[in-house]
């Protein structure tokens, strides 16, 4: 039987926007059927085109519009939201920051939970936050050109100004590129198969200013290697690592096994919460360091610690959360599925002098059923999962283990309401204003930390 929509595609029409959905579109209804909208905002009268029709919504495209939101700021480039560098880049910051504490609100209210949100923790200059850079080096009309990609696509948009990166790094792009034009070093193309260079990644640490240039090859050899190495350590006077990274599989993976160095060293370091940290190549380390220790020192006030407590990480990655924890508590036991991240947790606590947190490779739902037979009894909780969110099976482990307390670090609202209602049933409840932090100024990413306590009936 053939359904009977609405709209049709091609379809030019007029409405007025009344929401934003959690990727940053507007919605226009009709009849209840939605249709969503880049670059329109609630309020907003448009004429639009529709492009896309599906069973339950369609998209559109903005013709006109008849009104503009008080809350829209004119980006000077439309690159930023083709991209998706910054989806929210046409919402004025203020604005931005009611977007992600609504987004929240509006979950709980749905989940029939009646918990505070507090307003979003935002930064002074949500712009050039960001301390790590990957861009894909294509050709672009016969030229090598190093940009981002368009929305939903692998088709370059050649960008010099990202807009949310450290300008250092920017500059460092710059120079690459230029250096690789000079050599006629050629971009890799996944149609062929053929050419050298895939990616180029840049690192700049917040505090120690150390920049780290990573060439991803897909080729073992790369041409001109010395010269390359040279001009780019005179252009740019804070490097203190250049390393050609190998991937050679025809993968979306952007970063290979094997890693070369050029020139200086291995790594570099940057501090987060007074801790210092070894950064390589492969290592994961946090993009925002300024609203990450606002988002971590949030977590461990929360705590409350006062040297006595022991505390589990589930989800450690390299330990940021454990090491800045381990000054303020008895011990520390962290867990996290990357080896490589725990290794990188290891060599930090000792770079730091930190002989109180222990570190072990796992699954957290499954070490911490381990650590439950074990006997071990956590006074603190913290979880940071990925967007996913808490496996059920950790949670009944942790309901089993009874910490007084748990903080929930989310990157998901959506995961993080489940949850709380999860947590609930164990007997816990939510004891403070959930707390989101703008990690991602421009981007539609909402994080958050909330509280549990146990109910005290046993
Ligand atoms: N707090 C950490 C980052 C947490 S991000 C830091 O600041 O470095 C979430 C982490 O959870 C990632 O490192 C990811 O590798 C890890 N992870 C994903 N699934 C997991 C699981 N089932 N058990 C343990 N760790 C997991």
């Amino acid at each position: 039987m053939k359904v009977q929509l609405p709209v049709h595609k091609n379809e030019q029409r007029t409405g007025t926007v009344t929401d934003l959905t959690y990727e940053g579109n507007g919605v226009v209804k009709v009849d209840h059927y939605p249709i969503f909208i880049p670059n329109a905002l609630p309020g907003e009268a448009i004429e639009y085109v529709v492009t896309k029709v599906t069973k339950n919504f369609a998209w559109g495209r903005v013709l006109a519009w008849q009104s503009k939101s008080p809350d829209r700021v004119d980006l000077a480039d439309q690159r930023y939201l083709q991209t998706g560098i910054a989806p929210l880049g046409h919402l004025a910051y203020p604005a931005q920051l009611r977007f992600k504490q609504k987004l929240i609100q509006d979950l709980l209210q749905k989940a029939h939970l009646d918990l505070a949100v507090s307003p979003t923790m935002g930064m002074a200059k949500p712009y050039q936050y960001r301390n790590k850079a990957q861009v894909p080096v294509k050709l672009v009309k016969g030229q090598l050109q190093t940009g981002f990609y368009r929305r939903g696509s692998h088709q370059l948009v050649p960008i010099e100004d990202f807009y949310i990166q450290d300008p250092v790094i920017d500059q460092t792009i710059l120079v690459v590129r230029d250096a690789l034009r000079k050599f006629k070093l050629t971009p890799y193309d996944e149609k062929t198969g053929k050419g050298i260079i895939r990616t180029v990644m840049v690192r700049r640490g917040y505090y120690s200013h150390e920049v780290m240039v990573v060439l991803i090859t897909k080729t073992q050899h790369l041409p001109y290697a010395k010269e390359l190495t040279a001009t780019i350590k005179k252009q740019v006077p804070e490097l203190k690592s250049l390393v050609q990274n190998i991937n050679s599989k025809p993968t979306n993976k952007l970063l290979g096994d094997e890693n070369r160095l050029l020139w200086g060293q291995a790594t570099i370091e940057d501090r987060l919460l007074g801790i210092d940290f070894k950064i390589s190549p492969l290592s994961f380390y946090q993009v925002n360091p300024q609203q990450t220790e606002r988002l971590y020192q949030t977590a461990i006030d929360q705590a409350g610690l006062d040297g006595r407590q022991t505390v589990i990480d589930a989800y450690c990655g390299i330990g940021t959360i454990s090491l800045a924890v381990a000054k303020h508590a008895k011990q520390v036991y962290g867990v996290e599925i990357v080896p490589a991240a725990i290794e990188d947790a290891k060599q930090n606590a000792a770079l730091n002098g930190i002989t109180n947190a222990k570190f072990v490779v796992g699954k957290a739902e499954e070490q911490m059923a381990k650590w439950q037979k074990a006997g071990l009894k956590p006074d603190v909780l913290i979880v940071d999962p990925p967007r996913k969110g808490l496996a059920e099976s950790l949670i009944t482990a942790a309901g089993q283990m009874a910490p007084k307390k748990i903080i929930y670090v989310s990157c998901n609202p959506a995961t993080l309401v489940r949850d709380l209602q999860r947590f609930v049933e164990q007997g816990y409840h939510v004891t403070k204003p959930i707390q989101p932090v703008d990690q991602f100024p421009q981007t539609t990413h909402v994080e958050s930390v909330t509280v549990l306590e146990r109910t005290q009936n046993d």
